[in-house]
């Protein structure tokens, strides 16, 4: 008799629960902080042709080393803080996810730590699950930012392998100051640094990215992602900068061929289109700051934000509130702390209907307590 479980589940993952906002199909969809506008029909046009060219050679397995795609990458990141990266410098995956759990197979593991400062992104406690990687959550400050000599003092305790950190955060919005990347780099020793730029198109102006002093530390890697700005939550590409040696020492824990022919096609289309999908983001900083501004107008507190979303509270039930605003057809996220939720940008028009949503549902809370 087999003394496993069934089914066989190693223990750390005995009822776990599958990451996943949840997907309800409702008419204005604020909860993933996916862009709202979709790419143009030509954009549509070139990616398609690109697949259909790709297709003709599908009995074959792609390009291991993804060349075109990575030199694409390292081209469009000297025009958005890259200095001087090349194809050496870049590797991407099945979005940035898959390549921070790549990271973390390759520098974490058994007897290795990964460090963040919370609230963080939900998903990096599981990538150290993942890898047996040990997870150690630091605090940010009441606004959400870093103390920078806790956090020097936390990193030098902690002894990470890999420290995780979203700059702008998620779901804070908060982005880190340059003073910062160079502390954790330095009190990081060895370890490796990741600054997690997902939103980092957003940033308000005179936000640097942390890929301008990625030639100052080696231990210093930026991952960015098409799933955001880029608008292509859909084709599953996200990518790092990095020193050579890290990008190396990841090629030892990819699956074989991970990224697809067809992901390759799409992804490299796509960036002969960056212009255009990218054309979107102004618009949309101009739409945060305004939702940030009218939330305040009506009392909440809300978190300065450099990225395509909002976190705001608080609310005496956050799950009440989220339901209420489902009721009226809007789906924002319950994430942050007890009490705050987190709503993307969407269009104005979307906006528009979160905001009378949001009034009609705090009216009623009012009348309810009253
Ligand atoms: C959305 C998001 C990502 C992107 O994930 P992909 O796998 O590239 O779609 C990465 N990090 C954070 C903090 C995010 O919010």
């Amino acid at each position: 008799m087999s003394a496993l479980p069934w089914p066989p589940l190693r223990d750390a993952l005995v009822g776990e629960e599958p990451y996943g906002a949840p997907q309800l199909d409702v008419p204005v969809q604020l909860n993933t902080n996916e862009n709202p506008y979709g790419p143009s029909a030509a954009a549509a046009a070139d990616i398609a042709e690109a697949v259909r060219e790709a297709a003709l050679t599908l009995n074959r397995y792609p390009d291991r080393e993804a060349v075109a795609l990575r030199e694409a990458l390292a081209t469009y990141l000297n025009g958005d803080g890259g200095q001087g990266l090349t194809l050496a410098n870049l590797w991407a995956a099945n979005g940035s996810n898959e390549v921070m759990l790549q990271l973390l197979q390759a520098f974490g593991g058994p007897g290795r730590r990964a460090l963040s400062f919370a609230p963080t992104y939900s998903m990096y406690p599981e990538y150290a699950r993942d890898s047996l990687t040990e997870w150690v959550a630091g605090r940010r400050e009441g606004d959400f930012s870093l103390d920078l000599d806790a956090a020097r003092a936390k990193v030098l305790e902690v002894e990470p392998a890999v420290v995780l950190l979203p700059s702008p955060n998620n779901p804070t919005g908060t982005a880190l100051p340059p003073e910062a990347v160079q502390v954790l780099c330095e009190a990081a020793g060895n370890g490796i640094v990741v600054i997690d730029e997902a939103y980092g198109e957003f940033r308000r102006s005179g936000v640097p990215s942390a890929l301008e002093v990625l030639p100052q530390h080696r231990n210093l890697v930026v991952t960015r992602t098409m799933s955001k700005a880029f608008a292509l939550a859909g084709a599953r590409l996200g990518y790092l900068a990095a020193a050579p040696e890290i990008v190396d020492a990841l090629r030892i824990v990819r699956l074989p061929y991970h990224l697809s022919a067809v992901t390759q096609a799409a992804a490299l289309a796509a960036l002969r289109h960056a212009p255009e999908l990218l054309g979107k983001v102004d618009e949309l900083r101009e739409e945060r700051d305004a939702t940030v501004a009218w939330l305040r107008a009506q009392g909440f507190q809300v978190a300065d934000s450099d990225a395509n979303f909002v976190l705001f509270g608080s609310v005496a039930d956050r799950h009440a509130t989220w339901q209420a605003l489902v009721d009226r057809g809007v789906l924002i996220r319950e994430t942050g702390p007890d009490g705050w939720l987190r709503v993307s940008i969407g269009t104005p028009q979307e906006m528009q209907t979160f905001k009378q949503a949001l009034t009609e549902v705090r009216a009623e809370e009012e009348g309810g307590a009253a």
